[in-house]
Formats: structure tokens, C-alpha cells, sequence
């Protein structure tokens, strides 16, 4: 019974400056507040990445409606508007910890979103490392939001959008939608979300494959002195890359539980899938696109405070190898501008982000463009994974280099 649940069907990342209203865009669009972080590659910092779902709907305008401009879910009028479809906008906080987010795979990026503000000089710094990375990752489908129109007169504006024209030109977004919009007023969001759907392919969903499902939060969701017997399982919210994971699955978390005997290592966790939630919607199945809360059969203990987070889920016996040491060929990340960094040294103390999980490591050796690094923690990840260097240089954690992992 009751209504069936439409799957957001992509993921769209926001890019762009800082302070050019990323969060404040996502706001218009969606309605919710992605929560905001401070701009720092924190200690032991697992990737916050900040989502939500945005259905976009026709109310028989020109324009498409979005959660965030109907009028108590209604379209103007009072019409029942009718969902187009679910995407999910991933908004992360602070520069570096978007770049690394997008290039280790955390979460798959189908389109980008890139929001620039009209009343600066375009392209701001940020704003054209972030089209770099889209271009390394292969997302091809973007929209502008060529925001804060409020704040700008016409000429201002206009020319700004040359700005915007001539930094794309020759690139695979030479054809992009540039939307002027005020994110703060909320105009023209219907234009934009308009483009969005029409702009962001629908991802094929992979539903053959194996599940693939990384952890990017967990939680123990009980009360504080809530009996035994009323106890919650504990639950893991992330995004499912590839395959389904259903309610009464069997799965396997690795890299698990470090232990010590028989010898020092990991030993991977077994449980079961209890229930899944799309904020706030129950379904039977998770998808990938979205970000999905599981509720386990685990001890919430085990999961509270992300102390699972960084870990990767499948049906037992399908999940990739574990690791405590690494190598990885490397590229330098485009930087637009910027102090030059020296390059890696042994001994240096690195974070590594590799799908889902960030861990610091020790260099060990650097031959040529392949550098070993020690972990603190194990990863899980395929030979052959997006993996990505983060480094700090003068008290500032910053993504240097991106490559993949060789063993
Ligand atoms: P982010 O760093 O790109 O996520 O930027 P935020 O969304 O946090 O916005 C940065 C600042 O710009 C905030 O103070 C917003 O209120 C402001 N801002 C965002 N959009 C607009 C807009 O359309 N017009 C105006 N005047 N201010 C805006
Ligand atoms: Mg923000």
C-alpha cells in the first residue's frame, strides 16, 4: 500500500567560491539546511558531506516547481504538483573537503551545479579548481547558477555573464544554462530547477551489480537510558554505489573490527539490514543516488558517533580487499593560483581518502610519481581505487594530489 517512492535519481554537487551561496542555493532549490562545518580539514575528519533530496515538479508552467518555492507542497493556486523527479544535491562544506570528496569516489557526482557570484570578477580562484576537478572526475553535465543578481546592476550582471561565457568556452561545459539567480530571494530557482532536470541525465542504476554501499555516517539513534530490550540497532547512513541492499539482507562491513588476536588485524562485521529510510520515507530497498539510513542488526555501541563511518557494506563474501599500507601513482591537483608545494617527503604525516573512508598515514617512500604511504586505519577499497593525497602545508590541510591506488 500508500504511495510508491520515487528514487532520487542522480546526484548533483555543488562547486564554486566560497561564499558565492553554494548552501544558500541548495536551500532555495530543497527547502533544508545542509548543515555547515567550519571550513578546516578537522583531526581524524571523516568526510561530512552535507545532502538532501529535491523533487522538482510540473505545476503546468513553463517552469518547473522544487520542494524549496512550493507553497506548502502545493503549487500556486493550490494545485497538486506532480513530481518529475527526486535529485539529490550534495553540498559540502569548505573548499578542500569538497575536492576530496569528489575525487575519491565518496560519493559518485553525475552533474554539477556550479554557483558563481555575479558581483565579483569571474573566475574566482575556487571556482576554477573546482571545474577542474569536475573535468578529472568526468562529470560533463552542469548548470550555473550565476547567483546574488540582487546585488548587481544589469551592465554588472551582463558583464559577468561574458565572464562566465569566455571561462567555459572550449570546454565540455561550453553549452552550459548560466541561470541569474538571488539565491537570498529566491528568484528564478524555478528556471534553475528546471535546467537541473533537464540537464542532469537520469544515472543508470547498476541494480544487477553487487551492492556497494559506503559509510559515511553512523549513529546510535537511542535515547540515553533506553532499556535493553527497547534498544535500536545501530544505524549506518550513506550512499549506495552500485547494486540494492534490502530489509532482511545478510551484509558484510569491512574493514570491521580491529583486533589483536590471533594476530593484529581486522576482522570484518556481520549483520543484518533491519530497516531503510530516505529522510523520512521507509522503503524496502535502497537504491544508488541518494543518501539512505540502514538500521542494522548491530550493537549501536559499535556505530555511534561515525565510529563506523569510512566503512564500505556488501552481501558477504563480494566486498574488496582490506588495507593498512598503500601505494599510489599520482598527479598533482590543478591548483589556479597559489603558493607551489613541495613534493611529498618520506616521513611526512598524511590523510589519505580513498571511496568513503579518510585515514592519516606516514609516507614511507616516493619513487618517481608512486608514493607508499603506512595507515593508521585500515581502508577497504578495489586495486585500482580514486584515491587522493591531503597534506598539510603551513597549518592548512590541502588535497595536493590525486591518483589511484596500485596495492
Ligand atoms: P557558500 O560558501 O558558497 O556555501 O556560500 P553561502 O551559501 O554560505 O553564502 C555566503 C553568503 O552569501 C551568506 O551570507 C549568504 O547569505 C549570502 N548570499 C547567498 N546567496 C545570496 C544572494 O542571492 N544574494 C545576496 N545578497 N546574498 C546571498
Ligand atoms: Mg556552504
Amino acid at each position: 500500500g500508500g504511495m510508491a517512492f520515487v528514487y532520487p535519481d542522480a546526484i548533483v554537487s555543488t562547486a564554486g567560491h566560497v561564499d558565492h551561496g553554494k548552501t544558500q542555493t541548495t536551500y532555495a532549490l530543497s527547502g533544508v539546511w545542509v548543515m555547515r562545518h567550519s571550513e578546516e580539514v578537522k583531526k581524524a575528519m571523516t568526510i561530512k558531506l552535507g545532502y538532501t533530496q529535491v523533487g522538482i515538479y510540473d505545476c503546468g508552467e513553463e517552469y518547473y516547481y522544487s520542494d524549496g518555492i512550493l507553497q506548502e507542497g502545493k503549487c500556486p493556486g493550490g494545485g497538486e504538483p506532480k513530481l518529475i523527479r527526486r535529485v539529490s544535491l550534495l553540498d559540502v562544506p569548505g573548499h578542500e573537503v569538497l575536492v576530496a570528496t569528489m575525487v575519491s569516489g565518496a560519493a559518485v557526482v553525475d552533474g554539477a551545479l556550479l554557483v558563481v557570484d555575479a558581483s565579483q570578477p569571474a573566475p574566482q580562484p575556487q571556482t576554477a579548481e573546482h571545474f577542474a576537478v569536475l573535468d578529472i572526475i568526468g562529470v560533463r553535465h552542469m548548470v550555473v547558477a550565476q547567483n546574488k543578481i540582487d546585488l548587481v546592476t544589469r551592465e554588472k550582471a551582463l558583464e559577468n555573464y561574458e565572464q562566465i561565457r569566455n571561462f567555459l568556452k572550449g570546454t565540455w561545459a561550453e553549452k552550459a544554462k548560466v541561470v541569474p539567480i538571488s539565491a537570498l530571494h529566491r528568484v528564478n530557482i524555478d528556471v534553475l530547477a528546471t535546467y537541473i532536470a533537464k540537464s542532469v541525465p537520469r544515472r543508470e542504476a547498476e541494480l544487477g551489480k553487487p551492492a556497494r554501499f559506503s559509510v559515511l555516517r553512523s549513529f546510535n539513534v537511542n535515547p540515553p537510558g533506553t532499556p535493553p530490550e527497547k534498544l535500536r540497532g545501530g544505524v549506518l547512513g550513506g550512499t549506495l554505489l552500485q547494486g540494492v541492499l534490502r530489509v532482511g539482507d545478510e551484509i558484510e562491513l569491512r574493514p570491521g573490527l580491529k583486533v589483536d588476536k590471533p594476530k593484529p588485524g581486522y576482522q570484518p562485521i556481520y549483520t543484518k539490514v533491519l530497516s531503510i529510510e530516505y529522510s523520512g520515507y521507509k522503503v524496502e530497498e535502497a537504491r544508488p543516488g541518494g543518501l539512505v539510513g540502514i538500521m542494522t542488526g548491530l550493537d549501536p555501541a559499535l556505530t555511534k558517533a561515525d565510529a563506523l563511518a569510512g566503512a564500505v557494506v556488501g552481501k558477504p563474501g563480494t566486498l574488496p580487499p582490506v588495507w593498512t599500507a598503500v601505494e599510489i601513482d599520482t598527479k598533482p591537483i590543478p591548483r589556479a593560483v597559489g603558493e607551489k608545494v613541495e613534493p611529498l617527503k618520506q616521513g611526512e604525516v598524511v590523510l589519505v581518502a580513498v571511496g568513503p573512508a579518510t585515514v592519516f598515514g606516514v609516507v614511507q617512500s616516493v619513487k618517481k610519481d608512486v608514493v607508499s604511504v603506512a595507515l593508521k586505519k585500515a581502508v577497504c577499497a578495489e586495486q585500482g581505487a580514486k584515491t587522493v593525497v591531503i597534506r598539510q602545508v603551513k597549518n592548512r590541510w590541502i588535497v595536493t594530489n590525486y591518483g589511484v591506488l596500485k596495492g
